[in-house]
């Protein structure tokens, strides 16, 4: 009996993305794998929101549930695995937050060091937090990330023992494709149409990835079309040039210059899909909208795949009873900042007493 079938049944023997999907991955056996056990996260069907937007059976695929609270988890395992094999000493990456939290963690599960450049004052501060929690060494850049990027690519080609892990490193994409391998999985099929936010652009790249892969395997009869959702300050894939200031309240997909753009854009023509742009505001309202008609609180960049669904409902995009899965990316805590005006404000009793609650709750 191997070691894992020694372990507690149940969802423990969840072996992580790498174990479970490893005919699909470029990992030899014996290979080290450094692993939170990510993956095999809920696809929760939604059917209030699928009857209002034309009742479409509509599922969110929750990769806020992950270990680090993204979906970057799953490259990380990949990534941070294969800079073990090699010998690297240690980890760079740049960040608009979600990736300095996944090499943080899969870095100190791995005893390597982490470094980490952060676009100044424009990170999300539940993942910085995670960064530092985890250990990280954060540098804190006057630029954007598309400079960050630039500048710890250049750093990682000068200084070999430190292994680069944005998604410009293979394996990440390699990683990330599991979530497609899962959504198949989970319905039984691929969906109709896959709805996922945009930022770097390798993320839709990895799923489309995933989803040919599946369907040249047989394990899949269809793809799904692809709807790309970029914040519509950072919208450089919609507009069809960079960016050079990128704004959005989604920092996530706070990007101008997406590393994986040409890819992103033959993924989305094959599919037959399309790319889009939403404004902060309808990112927000589709944010609240998942909180309190689902129950799912996910981060603003995550909210723009169902705010480019929303904006879409009424123009041809979507038709009843077609099936559709909206990825939410990461998870609400990350930014609580943003989160908190959001929803209803603190009202205040004036004793702690029976009358004074109901006095103010208005019963
Ligand atoms: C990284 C990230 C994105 C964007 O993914 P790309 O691969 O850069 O397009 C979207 N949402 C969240 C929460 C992220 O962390």
């Amino acid at each position: 009996m191997t070691e894992s079938g020694t372990m507690v049944r149940g969802n423990s023997a969840w072996p992580g993305v790498m174990e479970h999907y490893r005919p699909f991955l470029p990992v030899e056996p014996g290979e080290p794998v450094v692993t939170l056990r990510e993956g095999n996260t809920p696809l929760l069907e939604a059917p209030r929101l699928g009857a209002v937007l034309g009742g479409i059976r509509l599922y969110f695929k929750l990769e806020g549930c992950n270990p680090t609270g993204s979906f970057k988890d799953r490259g990380m395992t990949l990534a941070m695995s294969k800079a073990v094999l090699r010998g690297a000493r240690a980890v760079v990456c740049a960040s608009t937050g979600n990736t300095s939290a996944a090499a943080a963690a899969y870095a100190a599960r791995a005893g390597l060091p982490c470094y980490v450049v952060v676009p100044g004052g424009q990170v999300a501060r539940g993942k910085l937090a995670q960064a530092l929690m985890h250990g990280a060494l954060l540098v804190q850049v006057d630029g954007n990330f598309d400079q960050g990027l630039a500048a710890v690519r250049a750093l990682a080609g000068e200084h070999r023992e430190v292994e680069l892990v944005n998604s410009v490193n293979p394996y990440r994409l390699e990683g990330q494709k599991t979530a497609a391998f899962e959504v198949v999985d989970q319905l039984g099929e691929a969906p109709d149409l896959l709805a996922i936010p945009v930022g770097n652009a390798g993320n839709i790249t990895a799923y489309w990835r995933g989803f040919c892969e599946y369907q040249r395997a047989g394990l899949a009869s269809g793809r799904p079309r692809l709807l790309g959702v970029q914040a519509a300050g950072a919208a450089p894939l919609v507009e069809g040039r960079p960016v050079a200031r990128p704004e959005t309240v989604a920092t996530a997909i706070r990007i101008g210059n997406p590393a994986s753009g040409p890819l992103a854009l033959q993924a989305v023509a094959e599919s037959g899909g399309m790319l889009t742009a939403v404004s902060d505001e309808e990112i927000l309202d589709a944010s609240r909208l998942l909180a309190q008609t689902e129950g799912i609180f996910a981060e603003p960049a995550s909210a723009a795949s169902l705010a480019g669904l929303r904006r879409h409902a009424g123009a041809g995009l979507l038709a009843e009873g077609m099936t559709v899965v909206c990825v939410l990316t990461g998870h609400g805590l990350k930014d609580p900042e943003t989160a908190l005006p959001q929803g209803p404000q603190p009202i205040r009793a004036a004793s702690p007493d029976a009358a004074s609650l109901a006095g103010a709750l208005g019963l």
